[in-house]
């Protein structure tokens, strides 16, 4: 039955937890909240009518000034890792947790406000977020869900009269954004690091609990969460990887104890591939670089692996799941670029003929989606204009499609039926930096069309768009020099 925001059924079951996890407090209202995006298919999960009242009230409640009776908002406590150093006081600076919805199917979902004003875990910001970095977020969470990847969602993004202040004057804005759960790895860090194990215990008991009921009773509980986590953690990054997407800061305060792209920041695809991408413009050494984020999400999950010991009489069961990371992670990416090459049947020299592609690419800095979606199309033995025109020196190139050749007709299927695997995986559409920039310049004068328009090939990246062709194209240079920080 659908519903509106006022009548949400909220279940708040983070509240219920003892009040070390948490600050209760309500946001502080935005001055002239105005409606900048709704996602209609977020707002299903919610059971929401998108309708004209509906639209009216999200608006308020993303501007703080209306909160839904049963929410019970509240600053969640965390610390983390950033950039390798441990930071003890991290937690909600800037967003609230407004509490747990169930919707008619019996699903659980956070609704979070981000940007929401001040709480006790502010440190020295002023508890807002700007424009531009709401329209990245909703912009990506929908992108990461319609290519497949596990990532929180958003709502909608609202912005407002209210002066923020970064490098220059901007607009006050939040996004309501909709995820599965709020509890990062740094989570688990802030109890153990402060040596609360009983919180420690109660925290890894709530997310079994509510997400994995089924280990309640089982005597390796903690270490069936921690597999799970490392599963999740190491898939997710196979996708990011396969789909040429690089997170910008892999904090552990900013990974998802379920395993879901979380906490969009200076994010970025590739648009001309480069191993060594780094997407993060405050990023100095390149620890979040693409090609690190495999290693740091093991590094991440290594953490997480810390701040659990005290929680088990052998650790070294943790160890030992830990281990399982680097296969697990290459399996899955192994498994996912093959798709993505259309092979069929594991043999073993494929790892080397998509490595050998990589570095092609690299090499010959060619748009990542594009080849792809080209090589989607391209029939052994005919290198087709579309194909060669990305790149600067065919010969290499051509070498490579000759061994190629020989592998997918080694598939035995028909051409046009590995033709449409392919587009299936091989998106033609990405949220490609210079296109969010233009949403985003767009947006700041008030016009909001282009995110709308944008949407609609995020929405369905794999189909052919044939008036929304431009959205497909490379990078103007000026979209090639984008730089985007942690100021958001
Ligand atoms: P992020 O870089 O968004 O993952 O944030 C890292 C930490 O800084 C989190 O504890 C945030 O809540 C906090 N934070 C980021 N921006 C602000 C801000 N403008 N005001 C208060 N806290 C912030
Ligand atoms: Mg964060």
């Amino acid at each position: 039955m659908k519903t509106s925001p006022d009548q949400l059924n909220f279940n708040n079951r983070f509240g219920r937890l003892p009040d070390v996890f948490y600050t209760r407090l309500q946001p502080i209202p935005l001055d002239h909240p105005k409606l900048v995006a709704v996602s209609q298919n977020a707002a299903d999960l919610l059971d929401l009518e998108l309708g004209d009242s509906c639209k009216q009230q999200l608006t308020q409640i993303a501007g703080g000034s209306r909160v839904p009776e049963s929410a019970d908002p509240l600053a969640m406590v965390y610390s983390g890792h950033q950039f390798g150093s441990y930071n003890p006081q991290l937690g909600d600076g800037r967003g609230l947790l407004l509490g747990e919805v169930t919707n008619d199917k019996g699903e659980s979902w956070d609704l979070h406000l981000k940007g929401a004003g001040m709480t006790p875990y502010s440190r020295f910001g002023d508890g807002r977020a700007v424009l531009r970095s709401c329209i990245r977020e909703y912009l990506a969470s929908e992108a990461l869900f319609h290519l497949g990847i596990p990532t929180t969602r958003a709502l909608c993004v609202v912005t407002s009269d209210t002066p923020v202040y970064r490098e220059t004057e901007e607009r006050g804005s939040t996004l309501l954004r909709i995820a599965k759960t709020h509890i990062r790895f740094g989570h688990f860090e802030y109890f153990y690091y402060t040596q609360q194990h009983d919180a420690l215990k109660t925290l890894a008991e709530f997310t079994i609990q509510n997400y994995f009921p089924q280990w309640l009773n089982k005597d390796d509980k903690y270490c069936l969460l921690f597999k799970t986590v490392v599963e999740k953690t190491a898939h997710m990054i196979a996708l990011w990887q396969a789909n040429g997407f690089a997170h910008g800061v892999m904090n552990t305060d900013n990974m998802s104890i379920l395993g879901e792209t979380f906490d969009y920041g200076p994010y970025g695809f590739q648009d001309d591939f480069n191993w060594h991408y780094i997407c993060n413009h405050s990023d100095h050494s390149g620890r979040y670089a693409f090609s690190q984020q495999p290693d740091i999400g093991y590094w991440n999950c290594g953490r997480l692996a810390q701040a659990l010991v005290p929680l088990l009489d052998d650790a070294s069961a943790l160890q030992k799941i830990l281990d399982s990371y680097p296969t697990l992670y290459s399996d899955k990416y192994l498994s996912l670029m093959s798709e993505k090459l259309g092979l069929r049947e594991e043999e073993p020299e494929d790892s080397e003929l998509i490595r050998d592609l990589l570095q092609q690419l690299h090499e010959q800095h060619l748009d990542y989606t594009l080849f792809f979606r080209a090589l989607s199309n391209y029939q052994p033995g005919q290198a087709s204009s579309a194909l060669m025109d990305l790149c600067s020196q065919p010969d290499p190139l051509k070498q490579w499609l000759q061994r190629y050749d020989e592998r997918v007709l080694r598939n035995s299927e028909p051409e046009q039926q590995r033709h449409q695997r392919m587009k299936q995986v091989n998106p033609k559409y990405v949220l490609r930096n210079y296109l969010a920039q233009t949403a985003i310049e767009k947006a700041e004068t008030g016009d909001y069309s282009e995110i709308k328009q944008l949407m609609t090939v995020l929405k369905s990246p794999y189909d052919e768009h044939p008036d929304l062709e431009h959205y497909a194209q490379k990078p103007p240079e000026w979209g090639k020099k984008l730089e985007v920080s942690c100021s958001s």
